[in-house]
This record gives C-alpha cells, structure tokens and sequence, in this order.
C-alpha cells in the first residue's frame, strides 16, 4: 500500500455546487475539458495542493465561497504552465502571475461575471466593491481597468487602505512561499532535489497520470506519522499562513 494521502481526479465542474456557478459561460471557459486531482485527506493550512496535483476539496458554510475557492484553484491549474527547463527566477514569476490570475478570476470577474454574486458572499467590503458601481465602463474596460489598479496595489498600496494591503500581503506571502519551494525535498529518492524541480519535472512528464500516486508516494515521507507530500514544505509555510490570516485576513474586516 501507497503511504501517502488519497488522490482522485474529478471533472472540474463537479468541485463546483452552486446553480449560478454551475450554469455561468464565464465559469465554462475556466471548467471546459479541465480535470483536477483531489484529495480530501487532511493537509496543513496554506498547504498548495492543487500545484503538485492534490486540491484540497473543501467544505465552506457559505457555498458560493466555496466555489470562489474551488474556481480559485481551477484558474491555477489552467494557466500553469509546468516548465521542467526553467530558471528559479522565470519559474517564481509564473508562479506570482498565476496567483494574480486566479484572483483576478474569483476575486474580481467573477463578480462582474455571475449577477447578483456579491450579495451571497462577504458581508463585509471587499477590494472589488469599489469597481462594482462603476456603471459607466463597459465590462471589458471596468475589468481591465480593475487589473491596473491590482498591480498597482500589489506594488504599492495607498498607505491608510487595508484592503489594498490585503493584497500588496499576498504578494509577499507567495514570494516567501517560492523561496520555501526552493529548498530540497529532504527525503526519499528526490531528497537533493529542490521541491519545486520535483514538482515541475513530474507534472511535465508524459506518464503524470499513470504515475501520479506513485510520485507522491515518493516526496512523502515515510518516517514517523504524518503522511503529507512536501512535509518540509508544509511545515515551513504553515505559520506564514497562519501569521498572514491574523494580520491580514478577511477575519479582521468581519468585526
Ligand atoms: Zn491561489
């Protein structure tokens, strides 16, 4: 028997559960012909998952937040690339850029998007609120125009915003997490291996699937209780993930 977590590939418009996302042309353009490897064991907090095949399916109270998340995901695995050949420098680019896409998607379009979203989400302001009442540019624009604003929130937020600081911390969260992804594996045949090399030559090879259960057998660790691939890289990010909630997180602005 495989030691590690259970993985399954799913249609990735079965992650999906309500109506409006379920029925949405935009969502289809994101859910077409894409399938996603899932698992439902438990993973550390902020452990990325659906970047070495293994989605951590989630059930959230709200169920249109949950198919943000899910959505969320789906956007990682479409637009990633896996780049086996690449510098540290090119592949933490394109893991930075995937990240402001997906969030493009299911903080911001989706909203433009799937009607009356909003009400069923946050009760609290969120970023993209401030775009929402902008009836006088047409979709493409409004959107474009909320692209620009992102980026330049990511670079430098209006000191007294917390919301744009939302997002200028995310930033920095993903540029520690590429920094975590650059140590070794630490044990197991790819133990000299920085992870995130383990990570791209996998997913790029023409066996993946054939080979997936057996490949993450292989970067999980055998010692002791706890069987989650990357273990190494999971403990590291876990308390970053855990310290950007408490600073950042939407918790704050729901008091
Ligand atoms: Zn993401």
């Amino acid at each position: 028997m495989l030691e590690t977590i259970t993985v399954l590939k799913v249609s990735a418009l079965d992650l999906l559960v309500t109506e409006e996302f379920r029925t949405s042309a935009w969502v289809k353009t994101i859910t077409d012909g894409l399938s996603m490897w899932v698992t439902d064991d438990p993973m550390p907090p902020g452990h990325f998952g659906t970047y070495f095949g293994a989605l951590t399916r989630r059930t959230y109270p709200n169920r249109w937040v949950q198919d943000l998340y899910h959505l969320h995901e789906c956007v990682h695995t479409r637009v990633t690339r896996f780049q086996p050949t690449a510098t540290w420098t090119e592949w933490s680019r394109k893991m930075i850029q995937a990240e402001f896409e997906a969030s493009i998607a299911s903080e911001c379009t989706a909203y433009l998007q799937i009607p009356g979203l909003r009400e069923k989400t946050f009760p609290h302001e969120i970023w993209v609120d401030r775009f929402l009442g902008k009836k006088d540019l047409a979709a493409e624009p409004l959107l474009q125009h909320i692209r620009d604003e992102r980026v330049r929130a990511l670079n430098a937020p209006r000191f007294d915003d917390f919301l744009e600081h939302q997002i200028w911390n995310y930033c920095r969260q993903n540029i520690i997490w590429c920094r975590i992804w650059t140590q070794n594996v630490g044990y197991g045949p790819h133990a000299q291996l920085p992870a995130f090399r383990a990570v791209e030559a996998h997913m790029a090879a023409s066996d993946r699937d054939a080979s997936h259960e057996q490949w993450l057998a292989s970067v999980t660790p055998t010692e002791g209780y706890v069987r989650v691939p990357f273990l190494h890289q999971a403990d590291a990010f876990a308390p970053v993930y855990k310290r950007s909630g408490e600073d950042f997180g939407n918790s704050v602005l729901a008091r």
